[in-house]
């Protein structure tokens, strides 16, 4: 029988954003209805989609290069599953793209979770990554993250510290930043932020 907890890239992004809500999601999911940013981000990933089958790659500071969109990616070694927006295969290197419904800067979150792609990636195709990028919908821009070793080996030791914590239902300290509760839906299992 299976011991290890199998986790995925979300997982990742959300630990670094509240490793709450991954005990949430894990110990005691709850239906969660779609918020409206997931909803309208949803229509504004499909029409990038659309607009980017189209699109050369010199935002991306490319010359050439081949798309693959909404790839589905595990690993049996790692205990890690995710689908990608987009990946970028090119002769410079494989690069994978996530699209992000946001008006803000992309956070750390969002850098660990193009980490966790990128040892997808390298162990689904045999290349090393060593850099991605966030595709701001609203801004129609594009940040660029550089995706190290030590970026990735951290990343290894967080999917530790989350089984963990799921293993020994030991819920974690609520962020400090109570904005971030704001529109959180586990805002009302979180009796100590409110
Ligand atoms: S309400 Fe705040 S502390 Fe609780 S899970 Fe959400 S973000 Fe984390």
């Amino acid at each position: 029988m299976k011991n290890r907890v199998d986790l995925t890239v979300n997982d990742i992004k959300q630990y670094y954003y509240c490793p709450r809500i991954v005990y949430f999601n894990h110990i005691m999911p709850v239906d969660k209805k779609p918020t409206y940013k997931m909803e309208h981000g949803q229509v504004m990933e499909d029409e990038i989609i659309r607009l980017e089958t189209r699109r050369k790659f010199k935002k991306y500071n490319l010359d050439e290069g081949e798309r693959l969109f909404c790839l589905w990616m595990a690993s049996e070694k790692i205990g890690l599953s995710g689908k990608l927006d987009m990946l970028i295969m090119s002769s410079h290197g494989y690069f994978p793209v996530d699209f992000k419904y946001s008006t803000g800067p992309p956070q750390k979150n969002h850098h660990y979770q193009l980490g966790g792609y990128a040892l997808l990636v390298e162990e689904k195709f045999g290349v090393e990554v060593n850099q991605g990028f966030v595709y701001l919908i609203p801004q129609k821009d594009i940040a660029v993250f550089s995706l190290t070793e030590t970026l990735k080996s951290d990343i290894l030791s967080t999917l530790d510290e989350i089984r963990t914590m799921i293993k020994k239902e030991q819920m974690p300290q609520a962020v400090r930043l109570k904005n971030k509760c704001r529109d959180c839906e586990f805002r009302n299992y979180c009796g100590d932020v409110l």
